[in-house]
């Protein structure tokens, strides 16, 4: 296990209390709480540092631009990229989707096209292809869950057509843990010559990501829920599709030269960053990347994986709870529900015992019908938990479960 001793002195807000309780933070897979070093960076940013990024001549304006290029270059690193430019940075995993589904979109898929998702997605990798599914008439094709919460994979393989342009699934659910087998799944798409996106918000957090191992053509994450800043987030993607695809906004930085007559785009990454971007916000994400790393991704994975395995057990001891999602390779993240006591009711109680877990559909209302519930409770676990807060979580659902 980590020293989680040492780790919880470099991120305070562990320190309040809530009701007088001690607080037990269990909703990392939501955002996860942010170290010292990373807000410390935000305030120098903007205290010390601070000047709009590419345009200026000046001596902050070239600091700036570097530190943002050198938080593009530590983002290619930690997910093993080949290029600095096949790093496009984003609102977050949302925008990131939006990006692909709007460029990839317009250039690569016409009407009767299929793409490819799962039941498992979160609202983000499925909102937006309906919304492009109204503009041009694409038809979506739907991986289902199995009843453990893995990825029906004998599906998955009869899924495809002569039409199907590309796949869109998740790395790791946000409501089940599961880690879906993604190299095997890029590689099922490669061999019929189709590309894949892979959503990635749950997953760079909590394990060591390779997207050149993986093969994957693109990739996204989030800032917000590895310990970096809300606000940023990432789309990766092979060059090759990259500098086919057409940008998604249009405005500042974006171009090459305007003119009324014609106006030509700036070379990757900055064909897809229009406008100011959050050079203060991807400077501080830097500093949460190498934080993971000093830390180190592999012993996180293993602290993580062991309090999920000892939080799991624990809670079995509870009569009538129901987990959902029991795959053999699991996340972090526990969904559960305790006889019929609602998970809105569980979760309000847990709050009042100092326990802040998430409820709800967990923007992943499909699945929530795949599963016959409306919602469950969802613990996810972080670096900074602790064995001693899993025996508070698993007290208090007892606690509450006996009140009912
Ligand atoms: N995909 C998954 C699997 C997620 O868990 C989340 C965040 N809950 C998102 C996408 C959306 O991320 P964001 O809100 O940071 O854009």
């Amino acid at each position: 296990m980590l020293d989680t001793e040492i780790i919880r002195r470099n991120f305070p807000i562990l320190e309040r209390q809530v009701y007088g309780k001690p607080l037990v933070y269990l909703d990392n897979a939501a955002t996860t709480q942010k170290p010292v070093c990373v807000v410390d960076k935000i305030a120098e940013g903007y205290y010390h540092t601070n000047a709009n990024v590419h345009r200026g001549v000046h001596f902050l304006s070239q600091e700036a631009t570097e530190a943002h290029e050198q938080a593009r270059r530590k983002v290619q690193q930690f997910i093993g990229a080949e290029h600095a430019h096949e790093i496009i940075f984003t609102r977050g995993t949302t925008e990131a989707i939006n990006l692909v589904v709007s460029s990839y979109g317009e250039e690569f898929l016409k009407e009767g096209d299929e793409v490819i998702i799962s039941q498992m997605e979160h609202h983000a990798n499925i909102v937006p292809w309906q919304l492009l599914q109204n503009r041009k008439k694409i038809v979506l094709k739907v991986v289902p869950v199995l009843d453990n919460g893995e990825l029906d994979m004998e599906a998955y393989r009869n899924i495809f057509s002569e039409k199907t342009r590309l796949v869109s699934l998740t790395h790791v659910s946000n409501v089940l843990g599961t880690i879906n087998p993604v190299k095997e799944i890029i590689a099922e798409a490669h061999k019929r010559e189709v590309p894949v996106m892979i959503d990635g918000a749950q997953a760079v957090p909590h394990s060591a990501v390779d997207v050149k191992d993986l093969d994957v053509d693109f990739y996204v994450f989030s800032a917000h829920k590895m310990y970096g800043p809300t606000g940023i987030g990432v789309l990766y993607g092979k060059e090759k599709w990259l500098e086919k695809m057409p940008p998604y906004q249009g405005g500042g930085e974006m171009i090459g030269h305007v003119s009324f007559e014609k106006t030509t785009f700036n070379e990757l990454p900055y064909k897809f960053e229009a406008g100011t971007p959050d050079y203060i916000g991807t400077t501080a994400f830097a500093t949460a990347l190498d934080y993971i790393s000093s830390v180190g991704i592999d012993r996180i994975e293993v602290h993580e994986n062991e309090l999920l395995r000892y939080a799991t057990n624990r809670l079995l001891e509870i009569e009538n709870i129901r987990i959902f999602g029991t795959a053999p390779h699991k996340s972090s993240v526990i969904s559960f529900q305790v006889g019929d006591i609602h998970h809105y009711d569980m979760g309000m109680l847990l709050d009042k015992l100092g326990i802040a877990v998430r409820t709800g559909h967990h923007c992943a209302q499909p699945l929530m019908e795949r599963l016959g519930v409306e919602g469950t409770v969802r613990a996810s676990f972080a670096m900074y938990n602790t064995k001693e807060e899993a025996d508070a979580f698993v007290a208090a659902v007892k606690r509450v479960s006996q009140m009912f």
